[in-house]
This record gives structure tokens, sequence and C-alpha cells, in this order.
């Protein structure tokens, strides 16, 4: 076994090393691709063979996201404390699902959720899990909301369900994220439950609409969504004027800070999420700007009660109960058997601290800014969008052009298909534009350059 890991350890530092130079995505490489398939082996391989080929295969066909110029969707890195604590929790294999299949596991996680309290300046007492992604963490904390908004109407949701209810209220701003409504989705409310009160094609909250559909509610209780960090260009909803009409109309505040919660780690972004403690829930991601390995995401809510309210899972005779003392974090989440995903939270909070977050946050707003004026000083570039935090939206804009939507999502393509840095398009306020979103420790403005050099020879 020790020789098997052997294997994996003298792979890793030359994949490592190469992660600032190499193609995000070599297209040659996919052909290696069929030496995974086949028909199941009948009596298998030498495991060392087996080892060698994934390793081999990984290594070129594997799309380097973790290296410093992915800069599609939002996508973090993995620090280095993260990583080698990430394989400690594969040798390790522990069961996170409560203090009697782990102990361990759960103290870490104990920890590590009281860290991240910390680290955004939220209240101890606040209430937290674990969960796989902030698609999750919203689900997580919509669940939570589906519970406390049930018993405003009388009824116990995790135990009767949502039949002999009306169609839970939903507000949010046009920034309300896919995975926010997949939650929903998933809950059981429909993903058409979100009352979207936009202002403009762009999406920015209109809060007289908002405010006029919770008099329309006469009272009755709702769930307000509230969007910290949108994907198309990073900005914010007015989340201390949410919460203002969250205790004005008595309803829940969910907060999805995904990666814009990351903004409450510097004074220069701060007011960004001003407010944010008088949420009732709040989603975020560790594989974003943690820069922890997937899978990891958190929700942080501020009824502790409610997510055992919601998430236990009593009747079993043979499993802790809540309010059993061997009780743990599968009655406060979704899932039940789960990996001890804190080890690598745990271990890069450990590592670099508070002062380490901070600096590499700045070191990203930095370079969105040195992004932005590169776009700026381009004659083919146009920026779309102002840079609050991380994400740079910008499309080209060469002379001549008459489709200049098309002429973008060609230029996506081409980008993709070329593999060596990684941009996604989006259409922000009817426009096709790029978005590079930056948030991988490893990213520095060599890289940027580079970007930009991509782009406009690929224009
Ligand atoms: C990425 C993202 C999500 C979903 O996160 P996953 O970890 O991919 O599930 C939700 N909300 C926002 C704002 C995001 O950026």
């Amino acid at each position: 076994m020790a020789d098997l890991l052997g294997q994996v350890h003298a792979a890793a530092e030359p994949y490592l090393s190469s992660l600032s130079s190499r193609a995000v995505q070599d297209p040659s490489a996919l052909a290696l691709l069929a030496e995974l398939g086949g028909p199941l082996p009948a009596s298998g391989g030498e495991p060392s063979e087996v080892i060698e080929r994934l390793l081999r295969v990984g290594t070129a066909a594997g799309t380097a996201s973790s290296g410093p110029r992915f800069f599609h969707f939002v996508t973090g890195g993995v620090t280095e404390a993260a990583l080698a604590a990430d394989w400690a929790a594969a040798l390790l294999d522990q069961n996170a699902f409560s203090k009697i299949s782990s102990p361990f596991a759960h103290e870490v996680e104990t920890v590590a959720l009281g860290w991240l309290k910390e680290l955004f300046g939220l209240p101890a007492a606040w209430g937290g899990a674990l969960v796989a992604s902030a698609t999750f963490a919203n689900f997580t904390s919509l669940g939570c909301a589906t519970h406390w908004w049930g018993f405003q109407h009388g009824v116990d949701t995790a135990a009767d369900g949502l039949a002999d209810l009306p169609r839970m209220p939903v507000l949010s701003s046009g920034y309300v994220h896919a995975s926010a409504r997949k939650a929903l989705q998933m809950l059981g409310h429909g993903r058409n439950a979100v009352m979207v009160c936009a202002r403009d094609g762009v999406g920015r909250v209109d809060l007289t609409a908002m405010r006029r559909h919770l008099e329309s509610l006469k009272g009755g209780p709702a769930v307000i969504i509230a969007n910290a960090g949108e994907v198309n260009a990073g900005d914010f909803d007015p989340i201390a004027e949410l919460a203002g009409l969250a205790e004005e109309y008595g309803c829940w505040l969910h907060v999805d800070g995904a990666f814009g919660l990351f903004a409450a780690l510097s004074p220069r972004t701060a007011h960004l999420v001003e407010g944010i403690d008088r949420a009732d829930s709040i989603a975020a991601d560790g594989h974003k700007w943690l820069n922890v390995p997937y899978e990891s995401g958190f929700a942080l809510v501020k009824d502790q009660a409610r997510l055992g309210a919601a998430f236990g899972m009593p009747g079993a005779a043979y499993l802790p109960g809540p309010g059993d003392p061997g009780a743990g974090y599968a009655l406060f989440g979704p899932e039940s058997s789960r990996r001890a995903r804190s080890l690598p939270i745990w271990a890069t909070l450990a590592a670099y601290g508070r002062e380490g977050h901070r600096t590499m946050v700045e070191r990203h707003l930095d370079l969105a800014q040195h992004l932005a004026a590169r776009i700026d000083a381009a004659p083919d570039l146009t920026r779309l969008a102002d840079v609050p935090l991380c994400i740079v939206c910008f499309r080209a804009t060469p002379p001549g052009v008459t489709d200049l939507d098309d002429f973008n999502r060609r230029l996506g393509a081409a980008l993709l298909a070329d593999g060596r840095v990684y941009a996604g398009t989006t259409v922000y306020d009817g426009q096709v534009a790029l978005r590079p979103a930056i948030v991988n420790w490893r990213t520095t403005e060599a890289d940027i350059n580079y970007f930009v050099d991509v782009v406009r020879e690929l224009i």
C-alpha cells in the first residue's frame, strides 16, 4: 500500500511544479481518455499498473483548474496545507457522521466552523455545517428557511412536508444564482418560486417592487435571498437594506455569499457585506476563494436549533438521535455518512491565519483592478461593468464587427479550444461578454497579462 501511495507522491512534485506554466487544457491529451474504458475487468489488474495509468492519463488530460490561469466560473486552487490535509483525510478515512463514528472529525469540524465564523466576523453562537458545495449550502439554508416558514403556519415541514401549505414566497433581485433556484427545486418549492424584483437588465434589486410584494402578503411569512457577489461582475445586493425589509416584514433573510462573503476579509471591501450579521442564514464555498479542494461548502445559520429541526433524522433505533451526546453533524445538514472535509479547511486556516487570507483576497482585488486597467487600455476590448471584487466583465469590440454577440460567443469558444487560459462567456445586460474571475492563490500579474495577450491574439 505504501508503494502505491508512493506512486501518487512521486507524481505530485512534477505535476504541481508544472501548474504555473502548463496550458489549462491540452486538447491533444484528451485522446488518452480512451485508455480508461473498456469492459469491467473480470479479475482485475495489478494495482501499481492501475494507479500508474490513472496518474499518467490524469496528469496529462486533467484540467489544470487548480493552476493560476483558470478564470472560468469561480474556481479556486488548493493551498499546500489544504492539499496535504486532504491527503490526510483520504488516509484516515473518517466518517464525519457523528461523534461516535469519529470524535476526531467531529472536533475538527467544530473548530473549523468556529474559525470560519471568526474569519467573517460572525457571532460564535451561530450554527453551521460543512456541506459539499454552495449549492448544498443554499439547500441547507433554504431548508432551514422552509422549516421556519412552515412553523409560522403551524406545520412541521420536516415531518409533514408542504402539502397543507400555500406556496412559500421567495423574493430576490435579478442576481439570484441558479443554484439557489435549484435548491428551491430540490426542496419542493420549485425553481419558479422566486419573485425577481429587478430594476434593470443587469438585475439590480428594485426595493420599491420588493416592498410592494411584501405588502401584498399582508404580514404572511416570506423568504428574501440577498446575493453577496453575483457571477457576472461580482456585484452585491444592498444587504443592510434587504435586512431592514426582512426585519420590517418578518422575513427569513438568506445570503448567498458563495465567494462574495470573502469581501468581509478586507477593509477595502467589507462595506459590500455590511449588515450580513443580520441574516438568518448564509451560504458560502470553501472550494472557491478559500482554496481548499472540492467538495467544500458551508452553511451558517443564526438559530442553531433550526438546523437540527430541519435536518434531524429521528426514528432509527440504531442511530444517535437529536440531543444524544453521540450525535453530530449528520443531523445538521443533508448528508449522513460524509468524509472529513473539515481537515483541509482546518489546515489552511491554521497555516495561513486571518492575515494570510486577507493578504490573498487583497492581492486578488489588485489583480482584478490590473486586469480592468489592461482592458481599458486595449483598443479592441471594452469593459462592461465596475469591478467591486474579483470578476472583470468585458467583451471584444474590434472595429468593423457588426454582430458583437456572435463574435464574443465565438471568441469564448476559441479560448476554450485553445486551452492556454480559460474564461467563460455570459450575457450581461443583454450583451455577450467574458467574465474572468480571480480567486486562485497561485495567480500572479504575469498570468493576468498572459490572459489579456491570449484573448487579443484570438480576436
Ligand atoms: C458558485 C456559486 C454557487 C454554487 O456553488 P457550487 O459550489 O458550484 O455548488 C452558488 N452561488 C454563487 C453566487 C456562486 O458563485
